[in-house]
């Protein structure tokens, strides 16, 4: 029986067309600018994106870290949400490879940074006491949130009427933009940098991409050297990037339908809580008693279905690999759990 594995979008593995892509693509050495495929992916996400130059990169993380070391100096300082990737979840790069002070804030229930609360952290510039305040950072899409066009602007406003850059961490900002029915461009306008992931929902092996600025991008090609990202034949892994970018971008919107369709099987069960709030992409935030997720992780793992309980917390999450039937089947078992229970 094949394995549903629901614990994260990261877990899809390459289609036949991106395999096919991937023999057939044309390389060279992507340390000297001389791949070709690496150029087109490049070039490619540069236009969805509307910067001016984009930087292929291993992963989402060493992009964000990318960003933070190309904006920010030593003894500055990024303030981000509490719970935001780039400060939580990547191994505190930023201070450990640029000296960069983090300043993180409670996000809204919504995703977004209160601007009255990042005030009241921006430092004044003018005293010593002080780390130098200097970039403001965003996750789009937030824990499945999809942060509110309106907001981005006054977002990009705030910021440059404080002198600040902003970097977007966009792991999922596809999901984003197909969930509001609007170019990616419309997004990410509002930044400086922005970090997409051609590796989560889009169905890549690996990759991700920084793009932003040619006076940036040059910085960052620097310090993806310095930390190992320069790849060589990289081609064979962007080529699988461009069939993300070109194939499985539309397609998002399945995953957001069986996200639907999950939440819709599971509301009836009394022992779980659907957080509405968060369902907007591919993305099920389901509570549950602590030890009746651990409980159900095992028993679903007996039948070949894979979720990462984190205590009282389910998420589930919709990607390129899981289809309709996976859905109803997941629904079947889950609901078969708790009668038993
Ligand atoms: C996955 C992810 C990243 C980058 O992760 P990598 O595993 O390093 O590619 C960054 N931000 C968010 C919000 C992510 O979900």
């Amino acid at each position: 029986m094949r394995v549903i594995d629901l614990r994260s979008d990261t877990v899809t593995k390459p289609t036949r067309a991106m395999r096919d892509a991937m023999a057939a693509a044309e390389v060279g050495d992507d340390v000297y600018k001389d791949d070709p495929t690496v150029n087109k992916l490049e070039a490619l996400a540069a236009e969805m994106c509307g910067t001016q130059s984009a930087l292929f990169v291993p992963s989402g993380t060493q992009s964000n870290l990318l960003a933070l070391l190309c904006h920010c100096q030593r003894g500055d300082e990024y303030i981000a949400g509490q719970e935001a990737h780039t400060y939580k979840f990547e191994a505190g790069g930023g201070a450990v490879l640029g000296s960069i002070q983090p300043q993180p804030i409670e996000y809204e229930p919504d995703g977004t940074l209160d601007f009255d609360k990042v005030m009241e952290v921006i430092k004044p510039s003018d005293d010593f006491h002080y780390a130098r305040t200097k970039l403001l950072c965003l996750e789009n899409t937030h824990n499945g949130k999809v942060l509110p066009l309106d907001y981005l602007e006054q977002f990009s406003r705030f910021a440059s009427k404080h002198s600040l850059r902003t970097h977007l961490d966009g792991a999922r900002v596809f999901n984003a933009s197909v969930q509001q029915h609007i170019p990616v461009s419309a997004i990410t306008r509002h930044f400086d940098s922005i970090s997409i992931c051609l590796s989560k929902g889009l169905g890549a092996p690996v990759g991700s991409l920084l793009c932003s600025t040619k006076e940036v991008i040059s910085e960052a090609s620097r310090w993806r050297k310095m930390l190992g990202g320069g790849m060589r034949q990289a081609g064979i892994i962007a080529a699988a990037g461009i069939v993300a970018l070109t194939e499985h971008v539309e397609r998002l919107k399945e995953d957001h339908d069986n996200a639907q369709l999950l939440a819709a099987g599971l509301q009836h069960i009394d022992e779980l809580e659907i957080d509405t709030n968060s369902l907007q992409t591919n993305m099920v935030f389901v509570s549950v008693d602590a030890l009746k997720a651990e409980k159900l992780r095992l028993y679903l793992e007996q039948r070949n279905i894979l979720i990462m309980p984190m205590r009282s917390i389910i998420r589930f999450v919709t990607h390129l690999d899981i289809s309709q039937d996976d859905i109803k089947r997941v629904v079947e078992e889950i609901k078969n759990f708790f009668i038993k229970e």
